[in-house]
């Protein structure tokens, strides 16, 4: 399950790979013949890798590995009769994966080299996960490019790396890959797939993931409950709430992260009440126990609908009826939905009397909310420096755009041109805006301003043409979305035109079919020019317009959003 502040349901692991183990309970209890975890008597030199792996495995895998007896025992495998082999290092590796300990487990990359393991298929597997647990792709990629006989197993590390570090175009990318050398997905990588479809909003790539499970599974088996929390999450960030509903409704069980999702789904989507609909029934009807994260998806849907009475309700009930110890992101809630709805002095108030440190993310929502709001040039100025103070490291170009805003809103320019030299001193560039849409299976990406798409030419004469009609039923640019672009209101002009969800949305008027709703995801929000544009797009060329951007859903339809220009 995912909102901005809590992590997508990840698919099951994978029950077929090398790393089995890693997920399986633990093996029973040892037996009298076995040594204890803890005093620990070695094992005769004659024993077989067969009693020494069964070791390793189950000082791996106890709930409680111990790095100390995990590194004993490696140091006297490697100087038993028989020498270790490619299982003993794999429950190795993925124990110190397990421990999230990465000075002990590369030291075992050392070992394998030495002893000649470096070409078993078997080991690189598990070293390619290893690194990927600690999200150094680049490692595992250079072990796959190394490897000179992949399995089944290889594709599918390689292709979940790709997909739970979020690089979803890769992920597709490497999955073609593997079907030109003739493996065939599986059940593990179609659950990589769907997380890559739903982070790239890729509607029919989910669908065809869905069908393929439900080939593969056939009769044999019902998909898990997990999965089926994957399939919901993933048909509601492809912006299809309706078939994340079916699926949603034909469960056979649901835990409390499935309604989780379907709660934090539905705020996205802007459906409020059924949000409050659906944490009555998980909690009457399915006599469930919500936990932090349900609180973070009520207080996700008070926020999208500007509820701050409600808001304040859940908060109180969580807290006092159900024991939840409110956290940084519940307060990060409270305070983006008071300042949101214009309670300033409130949400300032929170922050300051909150028990933990406000992080960067609370500072800028703050900052957002005073820009929106018009507050003081004075109090925006003191919030933007918190949000810089607790952000040094990461020089968020956020925080320095939404100055520029203000300072531009009180027609203060002198200031935006300070805003703007600084952020060229301290080398800080705006994140360029990125935006797709799937058509026919192909994800078309765009970034603003983007020349380089085949049909290029095309689309910017489609989008003059946009400019053209849209201009006749009143549109006027408003140059004031784009403050920190230098010159006149010309050079703003011309700036803003060229957004990527404005080349998105002209590429898709000239390839989808009348009657077919765009869908388009954003990775930043969606300028208020750009709503502005998409809403009278959806006017004149009588078209719906899905698009989720990073903060939620907007459904453009006859000339109005969803959400009711509050976002
Ligand atoms: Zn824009
Ligand atoms: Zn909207």
């Amino acid at each position: 399950m995912t909102s901005p502040s809590a992590p997508p349901p990840q698919p099951p692991p994978h029950s077929s790979s090398p790393f089995t183990p890693a997920f399986s309970p633990p093996p029973p209890p040892p037996s009298s013949h076995m040594p204890s975890t803890s005093s620990s008597a070695p094992p005769s030199p004659s024993t077989s890798s067969f009693s020494w792996n069964s070791l390793l495995r189950f000082l791996a895998f106890s709930p409680t590995p111990k790095p100390l007896n995990l590194s004993l025992f490696l140091f006297m495998l490697l100087h038993s009769s028989p020498p270790p082999d490619s299982r003993s290092f794999s429950f190795i590796l993925k124990a110190y994966a397990h421990l999230f300990s990465f000075r002990l487990g590369s030291q075992n990359h050392s070992y394998i080299l030495k002893l000649g393991f470096s070409s078993d298929t078997f080991i690189a597997n598990s070293l390619m996960h290893f690194y990927i647990t600690f999200g150094l792709l680049q490692l595992a990629r250079m072990l796959f490019d190394d490897m000179p006989n992949r399995t089944q197993v290889s594709w599918n590390v390689m292709i979940d790396g790709y997909s739970i570090t979020g690089d979803y175009n890769t992920t597709l990318y490497v999955l073609r890959e593997m079907q030109l050398q003739f493996f065939m997905p599986d059940v593990y990588t179609v659950q990589s797939l769907l997380s890559a479809s739903g982070g790239l909003g890729a509607l029919s790539i989910g669908i065809w993931a869905h069908a393929f499970l439900i080939k593969r599974l056939d009769s044999r088996a019902r998909i898990d409950i997990m999965v089926n929390n994957s399939l919901v999450d993933l048909y509601a960030r492809c912006g299809s709430l309706s078939m994340a509903r079916q699926v949603f409704e034909g469960m056979p069980e649901r835990d409390v992260a499935s309604w989780n999702t379907m709660i934090l789904r539905l705020a996205s989507h802007g459906r409020i009440k059924e949000c409050f609909f659906a944490f009555n029934v998980m909690v009457k009807e399915d006599n469930l126990r919500p936990n932090s994260i349900t609180l973070v998806a009520l207080l996700s849907a008070c926020n999208h609908g500007g509820l701050v009475k409600e808001g304040l309700q859940y908060f109180h009930l969580f807290t006092d009826q159900f024991g939840i110890e409110a956290r940084l992101e519940h307060f990060g809630c409270l305070v983006n939905l008071l300042a949101r709805a214009g309670l300033v002095d409130e949400a300032i108030d929170c922050v300051q009397r909150m028990p933990c440190k406000p992080d960067a993310v609370i500072w800028r929502s703050l900052l957002d909310a005073c820009w929106k709001r018009r507050t003081q040039v004075e109090i925006s100025e003191s919030v933007a420096f918190k949000a810089l103070e607790s952000d040094a490291e990461e020089g968020d170009s956020g925080v320095y755009v939404l100055l520029s805003k203000v300072y531009a809103s009180a027609n203060r320019w002198n200031e935006v041109g300070l805003v703007r030299k600084l952020m060229a001193e301290e080398g800080i560039k705006k994140e360029p805006g990125c935006s797709s849409l799937e058509i026919n299976g192909i994800v078309h990406e765009f970034v603003a301003g983007d020349t380089s798409h085949p049909k290029s030419e095309e689309i910017y004469k489609k989008l003059e043409e946009v400019e053209k009609r849209i201009s006749v039923v009143g549109y006027e640019i408003d140059p004031m979305e784009a403050p920190l672009i230098a010159g006149r209101d010309e050079v703003k002009r011309d700036c803003l035109r060229l957004h990527s969800e404005r080349l998105a949305m002209a590429f898709g008027l000239m390839n989808m079919s009348f009657g077919t709703p765009m869908r388009i995801l954003k990775n930043l929000r969606v300028c208020g020019d750009c709503h502005n544009v998409t809403k009278l797009i959806s006017v004149v060329y009588d078209v719906e317009i899905i698009l989720r951007d990073r903060l939620r859903f907007h459904y453009f339809k006859d000339g109005s959003c969803s959400c009711m220009d509050y976002w």
